[in-house]
């Protein structure tokens, strides 16, 4: 068992260093594929979930093991489909118009999977003791191949999201390999019963399959959310089931510390998740939710919990201890997320992610099962390196988004954003088509106000049309522009743009001194020059788009409110500057019909 752990500690710890040379490859344009690609891999807990669902253990592990199946295919197969989904929108402007469609031919596969399968169940129930070569035994050497084969299969996968030429042949080869590792377990020598599988195969894959195709872009933050929730409610089950199976026989500390961790990062992920799916959608309420002393609680009901899983590593028997530890830690997660902005929520998204991926990784080490140490550990370097990139990118430390309530706008705050400093010079669409009569050159700042006023196919027929009369149009996307990593780029991609127009803060800021117009759609704090000139602004170091320095700006927004940062935006007083208020999606149409007439 201790070689094993040292072995399982090694491969966590390398597949963690390789995590993070794959996935600091991938650019900010495919961030949001990142995470639902990320996801689907993580749903590689099925494997376990399969063997604790078919081996005759007990009826209460099959039980929770017919529930992680259910849970782990759901992620597997939406996770995969929503991907795709997304990165078949990416298109450069030479390939706009050809349709990239699925090949039949490969629906092929399933009925001949399947026939193998049957064959393969057949000679492995008649074969499966009696001869020395036998059947078991030949299928746990072939197990083990048919894993280290999916691993690599996952990580060219993620290593394909570097660039949106490759990503759909990566995530296809990674759909490849978690097929593989799922078929190859179905022989595992402890399954015994494929009844309860078939039915979580099943109903996990329709859930998911349903999922994947129907949710739109926009609701990517909160399926993501509830896909981590399902993941991590599977690991805990497992870690449940392997406590109750091993309690009476005994526990080494080695076993229940792994179990202990497993339940704990299981259970507070999946009550987390849950709640920040429930916020993102809009069923609790979305404004962070504060009292005093709530640092204090928390961390003190996380000592609690660590202070317990100590005892039981000691006393493995206490069984009430383990499921008090359970309850705690459910309540730990709704708590920690209790006080996080709706705002912050992609970084305590991102930040789940990783902890379900640690929870997969424990499960790993439960079952004693690498791939899912390397999944867990890929998974977590992932979600942990996008919650930085995104902490990075707004200027907080991580901290500061767990613990400082940052979403939540004080009144006063808005009170004296919306007093006006001077004057704004406020236009109409008619009036802005003189403008561009004389404009060679536009960049577009899309920011959250073209997700909320969904106006990114406007934003697209506009630069068509623009780029017709022989306007140069370009794409400005800020790393946290809208409310999840790469979620302007997805959204425009929906609307065919082709990628090759979208330009990083990095590329684009040296352009907008040459810009006739800065086009600002619903951006707000992405553009604040305060983030540069204002030392006392909460804003002061966040590397913006600096709008500021071309010719005219214009900015399509409802009103001079401020944005998620609740600070108010110099830029509006700047003479240069012309708000044409209204509905941002309204406004673009507004405009286009002026232009055309
Ligand atoms: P923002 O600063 O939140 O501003 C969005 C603006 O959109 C608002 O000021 C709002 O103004 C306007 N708006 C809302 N609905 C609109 C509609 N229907 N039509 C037109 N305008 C509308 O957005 P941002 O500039 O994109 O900046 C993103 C912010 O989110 C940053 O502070 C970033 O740190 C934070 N954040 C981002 C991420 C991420 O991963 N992307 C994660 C966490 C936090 P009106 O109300 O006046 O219309």
């Amino acid at each position: 068992m201790t070689t094993e752990l040292e072995i399982g500690l090694y491969i966590f710890i390398l597949a963690g260093f390789l995590g993070y040379h794959v996935i600091t490859r991938v650019p900010p344009l495919l961030h949001t594929p990142l995470m639902s690609a990320t996801n689907a891999i993580s749903g590689i807990s099925l494997i376990g979930s399969l063997v604790v669902a078919g081996a005759n253990y007990s009826r209460l592990s099959t039980a929770l093991g017919f529930i992680a199946v259910t849970c782990s295919s759901t992620n597997v197969v939406g996770g995969f489909l929503i991907t795709d989904r997304m990165l078949k929108m990416f298109k450069r402007r030479d390939e706009l118009g050809i349709q990239r469609r699925f090949n039949p031919k490969l629906l092929l596969a399933f009925p001949v999977l399947a026939v193998v399968f049957l064959v393969l169940i057949r000679w492995f129930r008649r074969y499966g003791t009696d001869t020395q070569l036998s059947g078991a035994a030949l299928s746990a050497t072939a197990l083990r191949y048919f894993y280290i084969v999916s691993a690599v299969l996952f990580i060219l996968g993620l290593k394909g999201l570097s660039s949106p030429k490759y990503a759909r042949k990566g995530m296809f080869l990674a759909a490849f390999g978690m097929l593989m590792a799922i078929v190859g377990t179905l022989f595992h020598p402890e399954i015994v019963n494929y009844r309860w599988i078939t039915v979580g195969l099943l109903s996990g894959g329709i859930v998911g399959g349903i999922m994947g195709l129907q949710i739109p872009m926009t609701a990517v933050p909160q399926r993501t959310a509830l896909s981590h929730s399902l993941g991590a409610l599977a690991a805990s089950l497992i870690g449940i089931s392997e406590y109750v199976r091993h309690v009476a026989v005994g526990l080494d500390s080695v076993k229940m510390t792994t179990i202990g961790l497993e339940v704990i990062i299981g259970s507070l992920t999946f009550t987390g998740s849950l709640m920040a799916a429930g916020k993102l959608q809009g069923l609790l309420p979305g404004a962070p939710i504060t009292y005093r002393g709530q640092n204090v609680l928390n961390i003190t009901l996380l000592a609690t919990v660590v202070g317990a899983l100590i005892y039981l590593v000691f006393v493995p028997s206490t069984t009430t201890l383990f499921f008090v530890i359970v309850g705690l830690a459910l309540l730990f997660g709704l708590l920690l997320v209790i006080p996080i902005g709706a705002a912050d929520m992609p970084v305590v998204i991102a930040l789940l992610n990783s902890y379900g991926g640690l929870a997969d990784a424990s499960m790993g080490f439960v079952l004693m099962n690498k791939i899912q140490i390397i999944t867990g550990s890929l998974d977590g370097t992932s979600g942990f390196l996008l919650s930085l990139l995104m902490c990075r990118a707004m200027n907080r430390s991580a901290v500061n988004v767990l613990f400082g309530a940052f979403g939540k706008v004080e009144p006063e705050q808005a009170d004296q954003a919306t007093d006006a400093r001077g004057s704004v010079r406020s236009i109409t669409p008619e009036e802005l088509t003189v403008l561009f009569d004389s404009v060679r050159s536009v960049i577009i700042v899309p920011g959250y106000g073209m997700a909320v006023a969904q106006a990114q196919h406007g934003v697209s027929e506009l630069a068509k049309l623009l780029l017709t009369r022989g306007i140069d149009v370009k794409y400005a996307i800020h790393p946290v522009a809208g409310r999840m990593p790469g979620h302007m780029n997805v959204l425009l991609a929906e609307a065919s743009v082709p990628y090759d127009q979208l330009y990083t803060m990095e590329q684009i800021n040296p352009y907008f001194p040459e810009a006739d117009i800065a086009l600002v759609v619903g951006a707000n704090d992405v553009t604040n020059p305060a983030a540069k000139n204002n030392r006392n602004s909460p804003l002061y170091g966040m590397p913006i788009l600096e709008v500021d320095r071309a010719k005219s700006v214009i900015v399509l927004k409802r009103s001079l409110r401020p944005g998620f940062a609740g600070v108010d935006n110099d830029l509006y007083y700047d003479p240069k500057c012309m708000m044409l208020f209204g509905d941002a999606k309204e406004s673009l149409n507004h405009l286009f019909a002026a232009l055309k007439s």
